[in-house]
């Protein structure tokens, strides 16, 4: 298949367009390359002939315009987001931004695709033309093998106006067809608030967002549904639980706990740390975006979870055991040793819990990793990959503290109140 996906660059969608290549699938991959974006989680991937980079931003109908003619999508597995809690909270204004604007747009863009694609087994010609058209919009380039060639294309690519994205399919391969076409909206648990001691998410759970991000995507979920409520359009919405796994921005705290821990610096825990979320292994939330495309049913939402609740406290307990163990300190004193309690997040919802039933069922997916083998792989993978993410930190994030809510209001740059 063709598949353009959104937000390929970030922590998830990284580890998906990995997956998407390995199956033999073709991948445009539309970046703005954020903060949280970065073409060195790519590297290996950045040179397979199935792979195309779009520098843009999913505001800005013109680029996904141009991106849509001239690939033609199979369809669309829309990743990126402003996808950081405690950034949400210090400024929401580039999360209405991405997350419910950026869909929109990108969902109009889709629309005007899906209603120019032939019905199936109808020729072209009676279809509404998707005409090829050569819009000048945001540099676009190809990643090259080398990330520090892309970089620098990156940064040059100003200077080349003219799209080289084409359309991979070969012609043995059926084009896409109204019936065939694809939206897959890449959401969050977080849409449903915050649960009590028991029961858990299901699909029909009503929304109840706490955080700006959280609303911004069950905004998002929403506008997604009514496109294909009121225009056709075959959307699939899908809602996971927490990720951890290589490649997660060191903002988070699974990255945040090994990184403080092996810096030797105090390691932070919200509250008391009673707060349980259900962790899933990037990979396996991969697979199940890729069966979800692959056979999920328009119109349908389906949950994704680990089956793996934890409480805070207890998981950060679990990485030190897994340091302790593969990479003890220097003065033989547990790293659990450096845990210490900070103020909570305002509003922290105390427990997400999903319930999978559906997509086990329905699409055939469960996870495979439990997060004793997950979390010892991730921790694994962050050791034997310093520089990937020494580089973010020689950045601009050097591991602060985010979202204690008293950021200046406005003062996410977009001059809104
Ligand atoms: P991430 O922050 O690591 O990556 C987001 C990516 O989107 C980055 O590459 C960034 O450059 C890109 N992006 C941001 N704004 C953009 C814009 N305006 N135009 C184009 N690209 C833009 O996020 P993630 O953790 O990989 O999450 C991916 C998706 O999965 C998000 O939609 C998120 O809401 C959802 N999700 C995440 C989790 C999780 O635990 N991380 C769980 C459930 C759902």
């Amino acid at each position: 298949m063709n598949l353009l996906v959104t937000g390929g660059a970030g922590f998830i969608g990284s580890n998906l367009v990995r997956l998407l290549i390995r199956r033999g699938h073709s991948v445009l991959n539309i970046d703005k390359i954020t903060y949280a974006g970065n073409l060195a989680s790519l590297r290996d991937v950045a040179a397979s002939p199935a792979y195309q980079f779009l520098l843009a931003d999913i505001c800005d109908p013109a680029a996904l315009q141009s991106a849509f003619t001239r690939f033609q999508p199979d369809a669309v597995m829309h990743l990126a987001a402003e996808s950081h809690v405690d950034r949400s909270i210090d400024g929401p204004g580039t999360f209405i931004q991405t997350n419910i604007l950026g869909t929109f747009t990108l969902l109009q863009a889709s629309l005007r695709y899906w209603r120019g694609l032939p019905h199936a087994g109808q020729s072209t010609e009676h279809a509404e033309p998707n005409e090829p058209s050569i819009i000048q919009h945001r540099p676009v380039l190809r990643s090259l093998g080398d990330e520090e060639t892309s970089l620098v294309e990156q940064e040059n690519a100003a200077s080349h106006p003219q799209s080289t994205i084409h359309n991979p399919r070969s012609s043995i391969h059926d084009p896409p067809s109204q019936e065939s076409f694809r939206f897959l909206h890449v959401s969050t648990d977080e849409v449903y608030g915050s649960l009590g001691d028991s029961g858990k998410f299901t699909e029909t759970t009503p929304y109840d967002p706490h955080s700006p991000y959280a609303a911004s995507k069950a905004a998002s979920d929403l506008l997604t549904r009514a496109w294909h409520d009121t225009y056709g359009l075959p959307v699939i919405v899908t809602n996971c639980s927490n990720n951890y796994g290589p490649f997660q921005f060191p903002e988070k705290l699974i990255p945040v706990v090994i990184l403080k821990a092996l810096r030797g610096e105090p390691i932070p825990v919200y509250g008391k740390g009673e707060n349980i979320r259900d962790w899933l292994y990037v990979e396996d939330h991969a697979e199940a975006l890729l069966m979800t495309v692959e056979t999920g049913i328009p119109g349908q939402t389906y949950n994704i979870g680990g089956n793996n609740e934890l409480r805070n406290i207890d998981l950060v307990r679990q990485l030190c055991q897994i340091l302790d163990h593969l990479r003890p300190r220097a003065d033989g004193c547990p790293y659990a040793n450096q845990i210490t309690f900070v103020t909570d997040r305002p509003g922290h919802d105390l427990r997400y819990a999903i319930d999978a039933t559906k997509i086990n069922h329905e699409i055939g997916w469960s996870p495979t990793q439990d997060h004793q083998s997950g979390f010892r792989r991730t921790v694994q993978w962050y050791l034997d990959h310093p520089s990937w993410w020494q580089e973010i930190l020689d950045g601009s994030y050097q591991l602060d503290r985010l979202g204690r809510g008293q950021a200046p209001v406005g003062s996410d740059g977009l001059g809104r109140p």
